[in-house]
């Protein structure tokens, strides 16, 4: 069954069940300043279970646009490192309004899955929040679950997997315990149940959320009863068709493996031909992110500096990065949109008649940050090599950096000078071991030779260099983390933040002392070409760093 079907079959299977079939409401939400983007089905229903609202119907059922790349329910760090992880997804979601309560949406919630969609029964386990013996029960001896296949789960805020069965759209807003419905893919995948401590792997993926809505949180986090228990559910169409055709991972059903196809014919022709690993997490994030930006332009979004805008350019800018990564050089993500029309066009025309608009939007972000990617990027390696490089030697105030490719790619040697300016030390930073004959053409001639594999848990990549990319480079600080994530390097999140801090008291000062001055500068402006110097000489750049 394509994704297509699956949507289609759900939308008309509640609507046998007196459901009114509701459009998606846009990604941007439209009047509520607690969220960034739409994260669930029930957004646009927020009113009507608070009872501010009220629509001509009690039941409802959706196809709904999701983005989950920030705030409450943020998995942009989650793609390309999960099976089932996007920011942009399809939530199917069935609602009443205080009509029918757990009894009915848990029966209809078995029906379709395992008389319409077929599923096997002995492959689906059940949560129930912890003290919910309504919710058991009805499983139990309505349902006909194995004790065994049904879990209670208490609520886990923070953990980052850990199943969770108290759900809240934020940190204000309807909220209630819900029953989760989870899908084994089978014991050759790594993983454990929910609520058991292997259940970070991807072995049972929860496909389906069942919320019984029955309070609305306060600021203060004080839970008020909602005029009438209802229902809100949730189930990620991606996942359900992954289950449905037979594959574990989400990017392999049929509307990524066209999107993957697209991103790799893209990036190898912006790198000058070179092949792309069809396997490689990169292409993934890429075919993630293009449906994530495409859509949250259609519906009115472009790239800025704050907000929503911020969040978009962050996504693509990850893109663009994962792209460059691959061998990239020139501009390549602005070419997908034609074949996410093609694949989504007609279930979200408004993605079909903006084509043209978002090609453009998208084409201009990544001109631009294709003017300083390459730079960035070899100012945040050799950051890297130098902080993983500082660790071995005794002294590292005073060193001698230099970046090769060549001979050997992917190694670097970062050369520790003495107070007598000697070399005394010398790293060599590499990905795979180096050939003797490699080490030798290295010109190694410090008296302590070290090699550090590339990869290093434990250093920290210090906030300025952070901020520096951030500030100069448009690298956001995500971008950076992930980048130094690959590498097994954290970022000081706090540093980054001072720098930040400190540039903006700096600028406020100046600020001030125009104004006093009641003069500017005139002269002509200065550029600094150094860093632009570094990223043209690409195969060998050697940069001295003195103290
Ligand atoms: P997970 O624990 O896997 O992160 P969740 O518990 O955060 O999922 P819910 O908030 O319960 O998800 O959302 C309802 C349903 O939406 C989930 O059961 C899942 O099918 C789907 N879903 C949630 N997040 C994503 C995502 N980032 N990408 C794709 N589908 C998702
Ligand atoms: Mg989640
Ligand atoms: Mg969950
Ligand atoms: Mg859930």
């Amino acid at each position: 069954m394509k994704a297509a079907e699956i949507r289609q079959t759900f939308l008309k299977f509640f609507e046998s069940k007196g459901h009114q079939i509701v459009a998606s409401s846009p990604v941007v939400p439209g009047d509520d300043p607690t969220l960034l983007f739409t994260n669930a089905g029930m957004n646009q229903f927020k009113d009507v279970f608070l009872g501010f609202d009220k629509r001509p119907y009690t039941r409802a059922t959706t196809a709904q646009k999701c983005i989950r790349a920030g705030g409450k329910h943020n998995d942009l760090e989650n793609v390309g490192y999960t099976a089932r992880h996007h920011t942009f997804f399809e939530m199917l979601g069935n609602f009443s309004f205080g009509d029918y309560f757990k009894r009915d949406a848990i029966a209809y919630a078995w029906e379709l899955l395992t008389e319409v969609y077929k599923l096997p029964k002995e492959r689906l386990t059940v949560t129930v929040y912890a003290e919910d013996d309504e919710a058991y029960g009805i499983w139990k001896d309505q349902i006909g679950v194995p004790a065994e296949r049904i879990i209670r789960i208490g609520d886990n805020k923070g953990a980052r997997y850990a199943s969770d069965n108290f759900w809240m759209m934020g940190d204000t807003g309807p909220c209630g315990p819900c029953t989760e419905i989870f899908y084994d893919h089978g014991d050759h995948i790594p993983g454990g149940p929910p609520g058991s401590p292997e259940e970070d792997g991807d072995r049972f993926i929860e496909i389906w959320n069942n919320v019984f809505m029955q309070f609305n949180r306060d600021e203060a986090g004080v839970m008020h009863p909602l005029p009438k228990p209802s229902v809100d559910t949730g189930m990620g169409l991606e996942r359900i068709a992954a289950v449905l055709q037979g594959v574990h991972g989400n990017y392999e059903i049929d509307t990524f493996v066209a999107l993957l196809a697209a991103a790799k014919a893209a990036v190898e022709a912006s790198a000058g031909g070179a092949a792309v690993d069809a396997e490689s997490p990169s292409l993934k994030v890429i075919a993630d992110h293009i449906r994530a930006c495409a859509f949250t332009v259609a519906d009115g979004v472009i790239p800025g500096n704050e907000g929503r805008g911020y969040v978009l350019r962050r996504i693509a800018r990850r893109a663009i990065r994962h792209g460059y990564k691959l061998g990239a050089r020139a501009p390549f993500f602005f070419k997908l949109v034609a074949a996410l029309v093609g694949q989504m066009g007609e279930a979200y025309p408004e993605l079909a008649r903006d084509e043209a608009r978002i090609t453009q939007v998208l084409k201009q972000e990544e001109e631009r940050f294709f003017q300083t990617i390459a730079t960035g990027m070899l100012i945040l390696e050799g950051a890297l090599d130098q902080a993983i490089a500082e660790r071995h030697v005794a002294e590292p105030s005073v060193m001698f950096f230099s970046y090769t490719q060549e001979p050997l790619p992917g190694v670097a040697v970062v050369s520790f000078i003495d107070q007598q300016r000697k070399m005394s030390d010398q790293v060599i930073v590499f990905d795979d071991e180096p050939s003797p004959a490699h080490v030798q053409a290295l010109n190694l001639t410090g008296k302590n030779i070290h090699r550090v594999k590339r990869d290093a848990n434990g250093v920290v990549l210090d906030g300025a260099t952070a901020f520096k990319l951030h500030d100069t480079y448009g690298f956001p600080l995500d971008l950076t983390a992930d980048v130094c994530r690959e590498r097994g390097v954290a970022v000081d999140t706090a540093g980054f933040e001072a720098a930040m801090q400190r540039q903006r008291e700096q600028a406020r000062a100046a600020g001030k002392f125009k104004m006093a001055q009641g003069l500017a500068y005139s002269g002509a402006a200065t550029t600094f070409h150094g860093y632009e110097q570094l990223a043209r000489e690409g195969a060998t750049v050697t940069a001295l760093y003195v103290d």
